[in-house]
């Protein structure tokens, strides 16, 4: 889906326009990943939880800024993960594509 894995190129955003196997179209229509947003979000949710409830039980409830900083840094530095992994669900979610075998080999 993505034209460089998030190990080759951790912050490249380039997508394939179809699937260089199967030419599934990646795109349903335009503006489809404006709802890749929610995901994101509830990724980002999900990383100031646990980044939280690490330094409340782990870091003796440590001072309110460094909460912020450890939080907006986590989020910072993971968010090429979260765009990439936001769409691919969006996309299996509301995108209408279902596996086919015929293009596993
Ligand atoms: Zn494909």
């Amino acid at each position: 889906m993505f034209k460089y894995s998030l190990k080759e190129k951790w912050f490249s955003m380039e997508m394939h326009e179809k699937c260089p196997k199967c030419e599934q179209t990646y795109e349903p229509e335009p503006g489809f990943y404006f709802g890749a947003m929610f995901v994101s979000y509830a990724f980002s949710a999900a990383i100031t939880l646990v980044t939280g409830f690490v330094l409340y039980n782990f870091f003796n409830n440590p001072d309110t800024w460094v909460y912020m900083a450890v939080v907006m840094t986590a989020v910072a530095l993971l968010w090429p993960a979260m765009f990439k992994y936001s769409r691919a669900i969006f996309l299996h979610l509301f995108g209408g594509i279902r596996f086919n075998s015929k293009y596993s080999s």
